[in-house]
């Protein structure tokens, strides 16, 4: 096991040393890559998980504060990875197995271990067709603020000028120059928060609108942590996408247990626009769902007993999609 669950303090350090260690171990099946900077310039990293040509993007960390999913997204990446191998490492012996019913029923009589394979099986040919590119950590300058204070941002003038604003580190929900990365994304909603506001300003934006770009992506999901909610529904968009993002959000719910956000409540009152999902809906007219893990009054910071709750809901996620998309 690399990915700890108790180590109490995960920094992007942390996450990003697991991140070489998970693809030497998995390097059949996983591998990351460097996809671009932050203003404090810190790596964001992103991992390719599987070898199919179907293209799933999941994205973390957008807010600072909400440092839970990524360590969750990290394993995740972990756990399909090591029931790949192991399938892959079981298979021959398996696939005698099953050959026979009866065998099957006498081989098996240790009902954990028959499933334990079946899932397995499943993982593998899961990862044969689809290619599930995770970004744990979109903001890590926002996540380190959150997680370590604002002495965490190297850059002395953004270090002074977020101090200046008085918002609680474990509060801080933006990046290092105090955008709202989820804000800033060039879509309809989109407005201006002050006269030197413009869509797209800030690099860790521009990261995931070149990875929305450059692979064929059947579907964006962007994990948030506020309630156990899906949001699938868009206004900016006609009823047959909304329908198809409907369906997906129903398989969702199934196996995560969360609920579907009514249509009215998209998005909120007096909120400026421009979030990640609708940028990619209105571009490239393909789903976006925004996953809501955590729940809805947790403090901040985020207590690390949500790592493994939020693990167990969203675990089964990969392999419903496999069926649905
Ligand atoms: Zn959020």
């Amino acid at each position: 096991m690399i990915i700890d669950f108790n180590q109490p303090n995960y920094y992007y350090e942390d996450l990003v040393t697991d991140a070489g260690t998970l693809t030497k171990q998995y390097k059949n099946i996983l591998k990351y890559v460097t996809i671009g900077k932050s203003h404090d310039n810190r790596d964001i990293i992103m991992l390719q998980l599987g070898l199919g040509r179907r293209h799933i993007l999941f994205c973390g960390g957008v807010h600072g504060r909400e440092t839970i999913n990524p360590i969750v997204i990290m394993k995740l990446a972990e756990d399909y990875a090591d029931k790949y191998e192991s399938y892959k490492r079981t298979k021959k012996l398996y696939d005698l197995k099953v050959k026979s019913t009866y065998n099957n029923i006498v081989l098996h009589s240790n009902e954990s271990y028959y499933n334990k394979m079946i899932i397995e099986k499943c993982v593998y040919e899961l990862l044969q067709t689809y290619t599930f590119l995770m970004i744990p950590l979109l903001n890590p300058d926002g996540y380190m603020i959150s997680l370590n204070g604002f002495n965490s941002i190297h850059n002395k003038e953004l270090r002074y000028k977020i101090k200046q604003m008085g918002i609680p580190c474990a509060q801080w929900k933006f990046n290092a120059r105090a955008v709202d990365i989820n804000r800033n994304f060039p879509c309809r909603t989109w407005k201006p928060k002050g006269s030197h506001d413009y869509a797209a300003s800030e690099n860790e934006t521009k990261t995931l609108i070149e990875i929305f770009h450059k692979y064929p992506i059947r579907c964006f999901f962007d994990f948030h942590s506020r309630g156990k909610y899906i949001y699938y529904y868009r206004n900016s968009m006609n009823d047959k996408y909304n329908e198809i993002n409907y369906n997906i959000a129903k398989h969702l719910k199934n196996v995560t247990g969360y609920g579907l956000v009514k249509k009215e409540d998209e998005i909120d009152y007096g909120d400026s626009g421009g979030n990640t999902v609708h940028y990619f809906s209105e571009r490239f007219i393909k789903p976006a769902i925004t996953i809501e893990t955590v729940d809805e009054y947790a403090n901040f910071p985020l207590d690390i007993k949500y790592r493994l709750s939020t693990f167990e809901e969203v675990k089964l996620i990969l392999l419903e999609l496999g069926a649905c998309i």
